[in-house]
């Protein structure tokens, strides 16, 4: 599919992050509506023609846990390069939950299941890692599906936005803080905070829900203890689960691989939980909210 700028009509803003906005879009040449993300850089041409390069490994990442990408190219005045994806129709878990508030635990499970799978996939067959794990990069549609975005593919758009924005996060691992090369782990770790965020329904950093700078905030992740769950509300595995993500000492922290066999993945891939029944009940919460 060779996507050009001028087959795309817009139909809606869908959102806007540090990197970059995201609208709806229809191609009119397939009927496909897809999301496009445009990321401003101010990279040299040649540099934006290496990242175009390096996005074409995205057509290589097919996983029912990843979302699809259609293609990328460059805007008109070249400024910016667009990037056309997938559409979730039900949107992210962080519009989620503070539509609907706490994610209900069953889903939880199928959410873990999912994104363990993803990154599991990303990195066993093209050695990428994720690095922005957080609940607005995973995203669900009214099939009930579950799937991860927004991972970084290209070592070049990772170093443009990093030259652009200071590369904080609020997900960064204690490790990452403090200047380690990003590993699989840094991902568990984000999961870990990304999961009991969605279970509480608000950011777990600092557990009084006090405002902190950002530098407060990183201090802490570094020297304080790791969020946990509010006791006696979740089961002992959800609980147990998210304590070995949030292992502040990444060597003590698991690996997809042992996650993947964890009781709680275990349970959640056998167990029968209807996503679609639940995307239904969040678009009629989202539709009496707006
Ligand atoms: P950040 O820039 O810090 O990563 P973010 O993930 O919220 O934050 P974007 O990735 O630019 O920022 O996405 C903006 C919003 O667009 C998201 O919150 C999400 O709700 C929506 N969005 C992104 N991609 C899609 C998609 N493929 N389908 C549907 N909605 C999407
Ligand atoms: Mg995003």
């Amino acid at each position: 599919l060779d996507l050009r700028s001028e087959d795309l009509i817009l139909l809606r803003e869908l959102g806007a992050g540090n990197g970059g906005t995201v609208s709806q879009v229809k191609h009119v040449t397939t009927q496909t509506i897809m999301a496009k993300k445009i990321i401003h850089m101010e990279a040299k041409p040649q540099i934006r023609k290496q990242i175009l390069r390096e996005l074409t490994i995205l057509h290589d990442c097919n996983s029912k846990y990843i979302v699809s990408f259609y293609g990328a190219f460059l805007t008109e005045e070249d400024r910016d390069i667009a990037i056309c994806m997938e559409y979730m129709d039900v949107g992210s878990l962080e519009a989620i939950y503070k539509k609907t508030g706490p994610i209900p635990p069953p889903i939880l499970g199928k959410i873990t299941l999912a994104v363990l799978e993803g990154l599991n996939y990303l990195y066993g067959s093209h050695k990428i890692i994720h690095r922005d794990i957080k609940p607005s990069n995973i995203l669900v549609n009214s099939k009930g599906q579950i799937k991860i975005c927004d991972f970084g593919v290209s070592g070049q758009v990772i170093n443009s936005i990093a030259d652009t924005f200071v590369g904080t996060s609020h997900y960064m691992s204690p490790e990452r803080i403090q200047g380690a090369t990003y590993t699989v782990r840094s991902d568990v770790w984000s999961f870990g905070i990304t999961l009991i965020e969605l279970a509480i329904g608000r950011f777990p950093f600092p557990p009084d829900g006090s405002k902190l700078t950002v530098l407060e905030l990183l201090q802490h992740i570094v020297n304080e203890a790791p969020p946990t769950l509010p006791p006696g509300e979740f089961s002992d595995d959800f609980d147990d689960l998210t304590k070995q993500c949030l292992s502040k000492d990444v060597n003590q922290r698991p690996t997809l691989q042992e996650l993947l066999k964890h009781p709680y993945v275990v349970a959640a891939q056998k167990s029968n939980v209807d996503v679609e029944a639940w995307t239904r009940s969040v678009r009629r919460m989202s539709a009496t909210t707006n």
